[in-house]
């Protein structure tokens, strides 16, 4: 499916199209390709197939183009679309059988995190959470037991802890064990966990690839077409975790500014996250783009163009300054989820719940696209109000 990548990714992203010409087959010649409502397909007279298309729940053309614009940004074989990020990232593991062992980041999504610990322990996996952005975590863990799959999400949540992706997918190679990375805080612009020697990378693109915090879906590529990878496009098209076409288009459409939108949002936190350094307030900055946090070495090797959008606080006055802050922000509001053109600000303690490992002094801030001077302000005046 990917295309010979003789484009930069601004260039790709801006058409929409991995190949920039005929990306569709369209007799209408539109420069936007159609939204196809259907959920079913025309059989041929002699009761063929041959369009080989049947029914939408499997698959829908709507999503070819976002598909294959995913895949050629991330180098993959093939990539598909999903209804969530968390049915892309389940699909992974519901791929898998019973009994085989997982791996998986203390710092990871906490939704994910919790469905591990529940129905994937339910459907059987044996799941081992560990400090995956310590060096030398996953080798020492698959040596003690090996795993089938490694499941990494760089930069982590809400810590934004990095991972070195290239090191432990030298690890999995030698212990035999799958890689898979959620990509979602790095986007396909920063990251390219494929060419690092992951097998699967996974975004939630309600986030970053979406941007406008406006349709709910998922994406995963894959290295290669492997047996494992079909085994996952067969548990889509059968479980039918696939999103509405009108989804597939309007991420198409959020997918063409991602470069844009990107950029702003690295340098705007980048920005933010050494001023508020020096706040008074501010107790700590967590943002893998500071020299003084710890997985800056390995970021600088595996991110490129940025760090991200994504940045926490540490407030000295503890869970109640942190929570009373979020309450008189203006201009960021107060919302889960992250990689909008809009700014948001979270108390992550308080949406986790009990056992979280966040500290519940800890704000995370999702930087958007408004001007950054604006941004500051309104963090300084809800510090001191
Ligand atoms: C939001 C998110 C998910 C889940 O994606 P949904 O689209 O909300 O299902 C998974 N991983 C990360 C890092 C996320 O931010």
């Amino acid at each position: 499916m990917t295309q010979k990548k003789q484009f930069a990714p601004q260039s790709l992203l801006a058409q929409g199209s991995p190949c920039l010409q005929q990306h569709h087959t369209n007799d209408k010649q539109s420069l936007i390709p159609p939204v196809y409502n259907s959920t079913t397909y025309l059989r041929d007279e002699d009761n063929q197939y041959r369009s080989g298309r049947v029914y939408s729940r499997a698959d829908n053309p709507t999503y070819k183009a976002p598909e294959t614009l995913i895949a050629t940004l991330e180098e993959a074989a093939d990539a598909r679309i999903f209804s969530s990020g968390m049915a892309a990232a389940t699909a992974v593991f519901l791929a898998l059988k019973p009994g085989d062992h997982v791996i998986a980041p203390t710092i990871m999504y906490w939704a994910l995190r919790n469905w591990l610990r529940t129905f994937g322990q339910d459907f059987g996996l044996h799941v081992r959470f560990i400090d995956t952005h310590v060096e030398g975590a996953v080798e020492a863990a698959l040596t003690e037991q090996p795993a089938r799959l490694v499941w990494l999400e760089t930069p982590g949540n809400p810590l934004w802890t990095v991972s070195d992706i290239a090191a432990i997918a030298q690890s999995c190679k030698k212990h035999d064990a799958l890689l898979a990375v959620d990509s979602t805080v790095a986007t396909p612009l920063l990251t390219r966990p494929l060419s690092l020697g992951a097998n699967l990378v996974m975004h939630s693109a309600t986030k970053y690839l979406n941007g406008h915090s406006d349709v709910i879906s998922g994406a995963l590529a894959s290295a290669e077409d492997s047996a494992f990878w079909q085994r996952i496009v067969a548990l889509r098209a059968q479980n039918g975790c696939v999103p509405g076409p009108d989804d597939a288009a309007q991420l198409l459409r959020g997918m063409r500014t991602l470069h844009l939108r990107v950029r702003e949002s690295c340098e705007s936190a980048l920005w933010l996250a050494e001023q508020l350094q020096e706040n008074p307030h501010v107790a700590e900055v967590l943002y893998p783009g500071l020299p003084s946090f710890t997985g800056h070495e390995v970021a600088k090797r595996q991110m490129h163009n940025g760090f991200g959008g994504m940045l926490s606080i540490r407030l000295k006055g503890g869970a109640e300054q942190a929570i009373k802050t979020a309450a008189r922000t203006r201009l960021w509001k107060r919302a889960t989820s992250l990689g909008g053109v809009e700014s948001l600000i979270e108390h992550r303690a308080s949406i986790e719940g009990e056992g979280t490992p966040v500290p519940d002094d800890l704000l995370r801030l999702s930087v958007g696209i408004e001007y950054r001077e604006d941004l500051l302000r309104d963090l300084e005046q809800a510090f001191r109000s």
